[in-house]
């Protein structure tokens, strides 16, 4: 599903050049769950970015589901993410405009998906993430955990297989932690790929795979047992 070859990314300001991501390979096979891990500032969002297709690498190869997309251009890359790739944020990025409904319908209208087709798999998803009581809510009127059920909900609702999740938890009491990652274990049961940010390494006990980043190199790579 994922290979990466000698991925890197460098951040050039005028005094500064940064190297976030130095030479990383990496593969993930469909039906994984995996967690990265490492210091704050050693290169984790920047990879995750470019495996969602929300960036390119400044060098290095990345191969989504077996087709070198690390040289597609913003417009490319923002058609091949519809329906392929859920992406999940730790500050949730909800529209504050919109209400639960129509934040989660969102990537099925910008899919052209048609008026009821898009009812079906909005409450479907919303069902799912148990908030449907919660459909004509705005984003500052629901709870951390809830904003995030949202954002899940939106991530999946075009039903991508590769769900991205950077520090999906991050901003959550342990309550609501246990639940997302209830709720990102049945996504990986069901058979998609599954790959989050974490600092928590109760949370990577609970995937199969740790990766280690450090000063943008992976460092370890471990299947949990
Ligand atoms: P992490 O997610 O592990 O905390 P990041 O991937 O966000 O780390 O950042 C890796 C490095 O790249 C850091 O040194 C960060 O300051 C730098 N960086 C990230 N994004 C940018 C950017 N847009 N411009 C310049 N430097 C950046």
């Amino acid at each position: 599903m994922i290979k990466t070859i000698n991925l890197q990314k460098i951040f050039k300001t005028e005094e500064v050049e940064t190297w976030a991501l130095n030479n990383v390979s990496i593969e993930v096979k469909q039906g994984e769950f995996v967690a990265i891990m490492g210091p704050s500032g050693c290169g984790k969002s920047t990879l995750l970015n470019i495996l969602g297709l929300l960036d390119n690498p400044t060098g290095g190869e990345y191969y989504l589901n077996g087709t070198e997309v690390s040289r597609y251009t913003e417009s490319q890359r923002t058609s091949l993410r519809k329906g392929v790739i859920g992406f999940v944020f730790q500050s949730f990025n909800l529209i504050d405009e919109l209400n639960v409904y129509e934040n989660i319908e969102l990537p099925l209208l910008y899919m052209g998906i048609s008026a009821s087709e898009r009812k079906k798999r909005v409450e479907a998803a919303m069902g799912r993430m148990a908030i449907t009581h919660r459909s004509k809510h705005f984003p500052q009127q629901l709870s951390g955990g809830q904003q995030q059920r949202v954002a899940i909900a939106r991530a999946v609702v075009a039903n991508p297989k590769l769900i991205l999740a950077d520090e999906p938890t991050g901003n959550l009491d342990s309550k609501s932690t246990i639940e997302i990652m209830n709720i990102l274990k049945d996504l990986h049961k069901s058979g998609r790929t599954v790959i989050i940010i974490t600092h928590d390494d109760e949370i990577a006990n609970q995937v199969d795979r740790v990766v280690r980043i450090m000063d943008g190199k992976i460092v370890s790579d471990s299947v949990n047992p």
